[in-house]
């Protein structure tokens, strides 16, 4: 949650502008283009919830016989989420990532059905 993507969001630069990040007792203590700037740590969090919002806002999760079908709005992709001995997806991130990690559909999925028995049983 405190990465350099989301401190140059809320500072409006690119990451690789982001020098330094330090977690200070009330605020955030960043280093951005050279320059120390304080962010408050209700800024980080705001940004959070909103840029997860806005990520799975795009992601519509319908329920399929043998798992969930994931679908990006955006660009009209698509992909299945499995779960067998944890989920797995069908996308590209989930390969690279590898087993036990969980790409977006994966959390879109949680988030949808967070709430419902994941093993299949009814
Ligand atoms: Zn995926």
């Amino acid at each position: 949650m405190l990465t350099k993507v989301a401190i140059a969001r809320i500072t409006g630069v690119k990451p690789h502008e982001v020098n330094l990040i330090e977690e200070w007792t009330n605020c955030i203590f960043v280093k951005v283009k050279g320059r120390a700037k304080f962010i408050s740590k209700r800024a980080i969090e705001r940004d959070f919830v909103e840029s997860r919002k806005q990520r799975t806002r795009v992601l519509k999760v319908t329920q399929v016989d043998d798992g969930f079908e994931v679908e990006n709005l955006e660009i009209g992709s698509r992909y299945k989420v499995t779960q067998a001995n944890g989920f797995s997806c069908t996308c590209k991130d989930y390969e690279n990532y590898g087993e036990g990690h969980y790409c977006k559909h994966i959390y879109a999925v949680v988030e949808s059905f967070g709430d419902c028995d994941l093993n299949g049983g009814n």
